[in-house]
């Protein structure tokens, strides 16, 4: 799914929790994550979604930028939340809404 649909989906997090839930982190991870997307299309013309869309992917995306978080001083839980949700929930999102058999198996 387009990047900014994932940072829509988060505005009830944010308005619900607004001291425990980063925004500013969850976008951030998200659109990381959707560079490989933009990366893939730009050089095969196909918006593919492959390893930076896996489990394992999200994961390494949303823990190293929780690390550059704690490196920027960020407040711990907010940003924490922001970007393990973000990474997740962008992984669930776009695992039900792409066909992974062709555009990438994870
Ligand atoms: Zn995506």
């Amino acid at each position: 799914m387009i990047t900014p649909f994932h940072i829509i989906a988060a505005t009830p997090i944010k308005l619900i929790f607004p001291k425990q839930f980063s925004l500013l982190w969850f976008s951030i991870v998200n659109i990381l994550i959707d560079i490989e997307v933009v990366y893939y299309f730009l050089t095969t013309g196909y918006p593919s979604h492959k390893f930076f869309h896996s489990v394992l992917g999200v994961s390494i995306i949303g823990f190293s930028c929780f690390v550059i978080s704690i490196l920027l001083k960020q407040k711990k839980l907010p940003s924490f939340l922001g970007c393990i949700i973000g990474a997740y929930s962008h992984h669930a999102i776009d695992y039900f809404w792409y066909d992974w058999s062709t555009h990438g198996i994870y």
